[in-house]
């Protein structure tokens, strides 16, 4: 078995205006990158998904005030930095048909792992809100499809985005089927992220970490990622792989090396591999300097490929 990318050219045409960090090029480098490992990856498109699977995470409401937010021409604002244009609804469907395309290609043993390389990305999304560039929280959708497609019961989501996921921890709050651990800049956008936040059933995990924070220092952080791992003893292992702890990235102020992402990858999939039998899909969040996140999402994948 290999690795699984999923992707698909719609997300080019979500088109966030000249200068909008969160721009096309961006999984556009990754795909152009991934390439030199094409005869080992098994490339695959986002399926069409039925839409009660998006409103477990969502309301009806909200699905149907984003899907009429869609403009024919020019821009539409869903927040201050959540810009729609006409291309952006397939785009955002087809970033959550990634996440259950690459879960029913884990689980029916397709391939071993996987990763979504798709925009727009979906964790700072709550159940009725968009903001931070995200629309739909893809990766929360995705844990709710394993709880009510495959019946999981334990479903960790590891966000080591440089910004803390609150739609993520919004959404799971209060469910503990779903272990949410998210590693971030701390104070920082989008303010929540306290490690007093644990949610209902102790299933939130923050590790929030001062801007400056060096490799070193992020590593022996992620220790604690993989203690609670260890107690939980998750079914599914689902990554929200955000790549702006790159010391180059312009968004945030973290000093990790593209190399860190390969040395956290494989320290959570050596855990996956005694819990899950390796069973973990990652998506894309954030990433804003287009050679770190190359050099950071081949370094990611790279380890996904490891673990076979
Ligand atoms: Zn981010």
């Amino acid at each position: 078995m290999t690795t699984g990318i999923i992707t698909t050219n719609t997300f080019s045409n979500h088109n966030t205006g000249l200068g909008h960090p969160e721009r096309a090029d961006r999984v556009s480098v990754i795909i152009d990158n991934l390439k030199k490992f094409e005869k080992k990856l098994i490339w695959r498109k986002p399926v069409a998904f039925d839409k009660k699977f998006l409103k477990i995470t969502h309301s009806n409401k909200y699905v149907e005030i984003i899907e009429n937010s869609f403009p024919k021409k020019g821009f539409s604002y869903l927040d201050g930095d959540t810009v729609v244009s006409p291309g952006s609804k397939e785009a955002t469907f087809d970033a959550v048909g990634s996440i259950i395309s690459a879960i029913d290609g884990v689980i029916n043993k397709n391939f071993k792992n996987a990763f979504c390389a798709v925009r727009p990305p979906g964790h700072h999304s709550e159940q009725e809100k968009a903001m931070g560039f995200c629309i739909f929280n893809n990766v929360a959708v995705g844990a709710n499809y394993l709880i009510s497609k495959y019946k999981y019961k334990k479903i960790a989501i590891i966000d080591f985005d440089v910004h803390h996921g609150n739609g993520t921890q919004d959404i799971f709050y209060d469910n503990e089927k779903v272990l949410y651990i998210s590693t971030h800049q701390y104070p920082y956008y989008p303010g929540s992220g306290s490690d007093k936040e644990k949610g209902k059933y102790n299933n939130i995990l923050n590790i929030p970490l001062p801007a400056g924070t060096t490799s070193e220092e992020y590593l022996n952080a992620y220790e604690f990622v993989l203690k609670k791992l260890k107690e939980f003893k998750p079914q599914f292992i689902l990554f929200s792989a955000g790549f702006d702890a790159h010391k180059d990235d312009p968004l945030a102020q973290f000093q990790l090396k593209s190399k860190d992402f390969y040395d956290l990858t494989k320290r959570t999939l050596s855990l996956a591999k005694l819990y899950c039998d390796g069973k973990s899909v990652s998506i894309l969040e954030g990433g804003y300097d287009l050679i770190a996140l190359q050099e950071s999402t081949e370094m990611h994948v790279s380890a996904l490929l490891e673990f076979n």
